[in-house]
């Protein structure tokens, strides 16, 4: 572990800055205030060199990455005002601004943002803080979401600034929309913990509210958890990043380089609350792999303009509730057993609903921009964050049975990194997902694929004994344990499963 001192931290967010490429000229940028942060409201000014036709559309998205909901954040949206009396605008729709002018005017215009509701999904602006989730502040133009992109944030007198994009002077730079979509930006009077990092690559975990809690164990326990996930991964796609925390409250949101986590040292005061935070980080960072990297080709690049359905949600999701866990154990902040108490939860809450019998994982991923991660009324209805996991688990211990434990859903995921993340720079079919997971079973995996596509009942313990394992069902509690007898290849799946 390498401990560097506090005063060094603040020093690491210039870093990529320095070992950044600069950014090409610049025709577009934003400059945000914030003058009385206690009235919620944003200002933002958005400056283009050259109206790139006779007319521009400029739109705010309908949603934002990583939270699968349609936002209407336009409504927060008013006092647009353009500065040129050369021209005119119309409204085509409520979220689009659709202005003319002769090509090559240069266009400056302004706008209120409201931001007064607290939530890791939403814009907010209080007397303490502000979180700027990009989706709901910055319009783009319709066709330009390639656009390099400025944005000049003014903090109220006192605040710090942290956000996973680079800076250059005294703006943020982003290489086009999707990045800045994907980089919140936090300010506040901001305490930044001790940075650590892996490879070389420095982590900080920054925020507000971080309350009294044992610092130094909980970025030492962190650290744990990001070397697990670049182990098992053998890559770190970026060059630093960053653990927003934005106060107390209700979850986080996966970014490029950055998450955005509800946080309060508060929940540390308890074995079982520190345990749980620890899970809950793991899952954000490891988004950072899977749905950052490894998506399907539904995930990205976005339409900013209306849902973006898959019916792989119970990958991008279900499995990072997963590696969650693994991450942890692998981390040595969790047990075996407390490994199977969380998976045992899951598994109780996906069998104790009755919509177990109505709706399947890929039903329920589809289904989620309409009704949420239920994806329809409970009682037809399922979380894939529930089943996800689930059938992660059923995979994993039928890969590495089918292969005699000499592969597991690590390399599923080490192959999909690798060959559309990094050689093809796409996301996968529901088709290729299945591929790659048999190739690298060797082996069909119909059995497994068919929990995911239809309702059928899971059976458990024909897959928790390739681990010398079973399940056992009383009522509505579920217990994994270990099977009376088993062979040198059980024990040595279970041991490498809980390594
Ligand atoms: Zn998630």
């Amino acid at each position: 572990m390498v401990t560097i001192k506090k005063s060094y931290s603040l020093l690491l967010f210039c870093i990529p800055l320095l070992a950044a490429a600069q950014p090409a000229t610049q025709h577009l940028s934003f400059v945000v205030t914030m003058n009385n942060p206690e009235e919620h409201r944003f200002q933002v000014t958005m400056h283009l060199d050259q109206l790139p036709g006779d007319s521009v559309d400029l739109c705010l998205p309908v949603w934002t990455p990583g939270y699968y909901q349609l936002m209407d954040f336009v409504r927060n949206l008013s006092d647009f005002s353009v500065k040129d009396g050369r021209f005119r605008w119309i409204k085509p729709d409520s979220a689009t601004w659709r202005l003319y002018a002769r090509k090559g005017t240069p266009l400056t215009i302004s706008y209120t943002i409201k931001a007064e509701k607290r939530f890791v999904a939403n814009p907010y602006l209080g007397a303490d803080h502000a979180y700027i989730l990009p989706g709901g502040v910055f319009l783009y133009p319709r066709g330009r979401l390639t656009q390099p992109v400025k944005v000049r944030v003014v903090p109220a007198p006192g605040w710090d600034i942290a956000t996973g994009l680079e800076r250059h002077g005294d703006s943020y730079y982003a290489r086009d929309f999707d990045q800045l979509y994907d980089a919140p930006i936090l300010a506040g009077k901001l305490e930044t913990l001790p940075v650590f990092t892996v490879r070389g690559v420095p982590h900080i975990f920054t925020g507000i509210d971080l309350g009294d809690f044992d610092k130094t164990a909980f970025v030492h326990d962190l650290q744990q958890v990001v070397e697990a996930g670049v182990a098992m991964m053998g890559d770190i796609p970026y060059d630093h990043y960053v653990f927003l925390a934005i106060g107390d409250g209700n979850g986080g949101i996966e970014h490029a380089n950055s998450c955005s986590l509800s946080f309060s040292g508060k929940h540390f005061s308890t074995e079982a609350g520190r345990r749980r935070m620890l899970s809950f980080i793991a899952h954000e960072y490891f988004h950072l792999y899977n749905v950052k990297c490894i998506r399907p080709v539904e995930s990205g690049p976005f339409d900013y303009q209306q849902e973006n359905r898959t019916n792989l949600l119970w990958v991008s999701e279900g499995f990072t509730v997963y590696y969650e866990y693994l991450l942890n154990k692998r981390a040595g902040l969790i047990t075996p057993d407390e490994l199977f108490r969380s998976l045992e939860k899951n598994i109780a809450a996906y069998e104790n609903t009755t919509g177990h019998s109505y709706q399947s994982l890929t039903e329920a991923s589809y289904a989620t921009w309409s009704y949420g991660p239920f994806g329809g009324s409970l009682e037809r209805s399922i979380s894939y964050y529930d089943k996800g996991p689930a059938v992660a688990m059923l995979l994993d211990l039928a890969i590495r049975h089918e292969t005699a434990n000499r592969h597991s859903l690590d390399d599923v995921m080490v192959l999909l990194y690798r060959k559309f993340y990094q050689q093809k720079k796409r996301g996968f079919s529901d088709a290729e997902f299945r591929q790659a997971c048999e190739t690298i079973a060797g082996a069909s995996l119909d059995d497994v694929f068919s929990y995911a596509t239809t309702t059928r009942d899971l059976d458990y313990n024909k897959y928790l004994a390739y681990a010398g394992l079973t399940l056992e069902r009383q009522e509505k509690v579920f217990h994994i344990h270990p099977l009376p007898a088993a062979d040198s290849l059980q024990n040595a799946i279970r041991d490498s499963w809980m390594r």
